[in-house]
């Protein structure tokens, strides 16, 4: 196993230091030869049209939808990397997302930078509730089939999951919260 996290832009440092702490062999991919070695990939909070502009750019969005496709890839989209491994994308200028998962999602749902907020979300199959903040966050607004709700806010899907691709719409790396990262390296 070896845990890629997408490092173009974004709060790319934090999860690395999760990976760290739980001792996983784990590096930054900005190139189609990082990607190589990785069975996983974290997609980071951010800006989710800046990193489609490096994704499509650079090639490693493609690489991405092809290992994803024949299997040997899992992905974790978190926050700008939810809407980047959506099926589909609504809101002011949604990017050209890498359709891993069939959901769609609502950038910016939640409101401005100043509507931000942090809250406690229990998880399926897991014990203590976690600390998480939702920052100008997308809604996922469509399941499709075959996709599973890990964990609701308000009757809203914010963890989903459909064979080897996570997508969460709140951030735990800010509050240090490593149960996420866990169930993402179970794959
Ligand atoms: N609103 C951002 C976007 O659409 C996502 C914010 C985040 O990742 N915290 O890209």
């Amino acid at each position: 196993m070896h845990v890629g996290v997408l490092a173009f832009h974004g709060d790319f440092a934090e999860h690395m230091e999760i990976l760290q702490s739980l001792g996983a062999a784990c590096s930054e991919v900005r190139t189609l030869a990082d990607l190589q070695t990785c069975t996983h990939l974290i997609i980071p909070g951010g800006e989710s049209t800046v990193m489609a502009k490096f994704l499509w750019e650079s090639g490693v969005g493609e690489k991405i939808q092809e290992r994803v496709r024949d299997g040997s890839l899992a992905v974790y989209g978190t926050c700008a990397g939810a809407i980047l491994v959506a099926e589909d994308v609504t809101g002011k200028n949604a990017p050209k997302s890498l359709q891993l998962i069939d959901i769609a999602v609502d950038r910016n749902a939640y409101g401005a930078q100043i509507d931000s907020f942090e809250t406690s979300l229990q998880i399926k199959d897991s014990k203590n509730p976690i600390s998480v903040s939702f920052i100008r966050a997308p809604k996922i607004t469509r399941v499709g089939n075959g996709v599973e709700v890990l964990s609701s806010y308000q009757n809203d899907p914010v963890l989903v999951k459909s064979e080897k691709v996570l997508a969460g719409t709140f951030h735990p790396e800010m509050r240090n919260e490593k149960a996420i990262h866990q169930l993402f390296l179970k794959d």
